[in-house]
């Protein structure tokens, strides 16, 4: 009895849809779910500026020993960042990595986040060892190529005096001189 309930199960099994997707998808985009630790990001505020203060803290965290940040002054002839300093060399070596995210939550300025980009085989050591030029979130609407002044106030205090409320995107709107504080557009309450 056993045997056929053994051949029941097999038999159900072969006519149930497939969970495994070809890759490369033919027409079709492999979908990974939202929380996916793929690729990381180095993030920007809304002016440009670099968010990464260049700190180590997710070098320091990394069990794998595959983070390498080396950080440099910020002047306001050479500015990369609002604050202090900035990474002037940023790497993650790929070969390392175990994608376990503790540098994302070690990082004090939510400047490195990981995406959901899982595509990241290469055939040489080299190419996977990624630079901060393969790092840095793209440019978007309104932000300006670093080094440049602060565009979201003048000083410290004024750039970030209009932060959102924790969780609430940072939608301010650069001025192109930096030295008006910008309208929070989710009000003063
Ligand atoms: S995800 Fe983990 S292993 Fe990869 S760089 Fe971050 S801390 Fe290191
Ligand atoms: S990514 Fe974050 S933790 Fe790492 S050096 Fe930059 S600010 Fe510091």
């Amino acid at each position: 009895m056993s045997i056929f309930s053994g051949f029941w199960i097999t038999l159900r099994t072969i006519f149930r849809r497939s969970f495994t997707q070809r890759y490369p998808q033919q027409g079709k985009e492999l979908v990974t779910a939202a929380r996916y630790h793929g690729q990381h990001q180095l993030n920007r505020w809304p002016d440009g500026l670099e968010k990464c203060v260049g700190c180590e803290l997710c070098a320091w965290v990394c069990p794998a020993d595959a983070i390498y940040v080396e950080s440099a002054a910020n002047d306001d002839i050479n500015r990369y960042g609002p604050g202090e300093r900035y990474a002037r060399v940023y790497q993650i070596n790929y070969a390392r990595c175990i994608f376990c995210g503790l540098c994302i939550e070690a990082c004090p300025t939510r400047a490195l986040t990981m995406t959901n980009e899982f595509k990241l085989a290469a055939d040489s050591r080299e190419s996977l060892i990624y630079h901060k030029s393969d790092l840095l979130a793209e440019l978007t609407v309104g932000m300006v190529a670093p080094p440049h002044v602060r565009l979201l106030g003048f000083d410290e205090q004024e750039y970030f005096a209009g932060l959102p409320p924790t969780g609430e995107p940072d939608k301010r709107i650069p001025s192109l001189d930096g030295r008006r504080a910008p309208e929070p557009p989710w009000g003063d309450s």
